[in-house]
């Protein structure tokens, strides 16, 4: 008689797909698992390691969950960055972050070291990741689970460092990217647009640091996490500033009217409290006649105190 359990590849007849979560089978006699949706993964029995064939990434188990693993410094810092985004979300702000011993080559380089001397690299200083201090785990012989996780997050309750952008520019056009500057690693920035209806299309790095692409409202913007930010500049309040000044969404094909968005706009954010302020409103909607149309125009400051217009056409000027 076959002992049924060698049949199956070393995780038994099925698993969670690491990419989609949905229980998949193992196809018997062989070492592989088969998602409908991400195709085959093999299970390697000696290295203990699931590899999806179609893209070569790595998984290893640990507790019943998966741990990819990295191969490149984007990816631990991108899987980083969500979960820094999840903590806030959960009304949380991370403290630390300490990553698996077995990744400090990949991201030394990509660590933040303050150099208060001209110049100089303070090796003593700790260095940091988002802004929040970096420390790497004890060696697997002295805790297991590190050969397989890749890092843990310090957390207490709280809203995170705020984020501030240093510019907006114009722009409601589909296609058009305006870059908005902020502390996106872990900050309200994030949730603050997804709230107004953008989502993330693309996250990537830009230089030493992430950004990514949200779209919506008509619209694309590109977040850019700045760390140890400056306070942005009052533009709003401001009447002798210059320079960029604000981001302008026309809601004409979006909405019927401007003050009632604005109403469900307030009352979601209202909605949420205690894990974010509520919605700034710089300028309540009023009517205003720019050139031959009548507009519905407001005012409103993002996470980072940036000014957001949303202009409606309402009718034309009756001659
Ligand atoms: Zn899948």
């Amino acid at each position: 008689m076959v002992n049924s359990a060698l049949q199956y590849p070393i995780y038994g007849p099925e698993i969670q797909c690491p990419h989609c979560r949905q229980t998949i089978p193992a196809l018997t006699l062989t070492d592989t698992y088969l998602c409908t949706r991400h195709g085959a993964f093999e299970a390697n029995p000696d290295t203990k390691e699931l590899v999806h064939l179609q893209s070569g990434r790595h998984w290893r188990q640990w507790d019943g969950e998966w741990y990819r693993q990295h191969t490149h410094p984007d990816g631990i810092r991108f899987e980083i960055h969500e979960a820094l985004d999840r903590l806030y979300t959960q009304g949380y702000r991370a403290t630390r972050v300490i990553i698996a011993e077995r990744y400090k080559d990949l991201v030394n380089a990509y660590l933040e070291r303050n150099s208060p001397w001209r110049g100089q690299v303070d090796v003593s200083a700790s260095p940091k990741l988002y802004g929040l201090p970096v420390e790497f785990s004890p060696s697997p012989e002295d805790d297991p689970q590190w050969a397989v996780i890749n890092f843990s997050l310090e957390k207490e309750p709280g809203v995170p460092v705020t984020a501030i952008p240093i510019f907006g520019c114009l722009s409601s056009r589909p296609n058009a990217s305006p870059c908005v500057y902020s502390h996106a690693g872990y900050s309200p920035s994030h949730s603050f647009y997804e709230r107004l209806g953008f989502t993330v299309h693309e996250r990537f790095t830009a230089g030493i640091t992430l950004a990514c692409w949200i779209e919506g409202l008509g619209g694309r913007i590109e977040l850019i996490q700045v760390p140890e930010p400056r306070p942005a500049a009052d533009a709003f309040g401001d009447e002798h500033y210059t320079g960029y000044y604000h981001l302008s969404f026309d809601l004409t094909e979006q909405v019927d009217s401007l003050p009632n968005w604005l109403a469900a706009v307030r009352q979601s954010f209202a909605a949420e409290e205690g894990s974010t302020k509520a919605l700034t409103i710089l300028l309540e909607p009023q009517q205003q006649i720019i050139g031959d149309r009548v507009y519905e125009v407001a005012f409103i400051a993002d996470a980072d105190g940036l000014p957001l217009e949303f202009i409606r056409v309402i009718g034309h000027v009756q001659p």
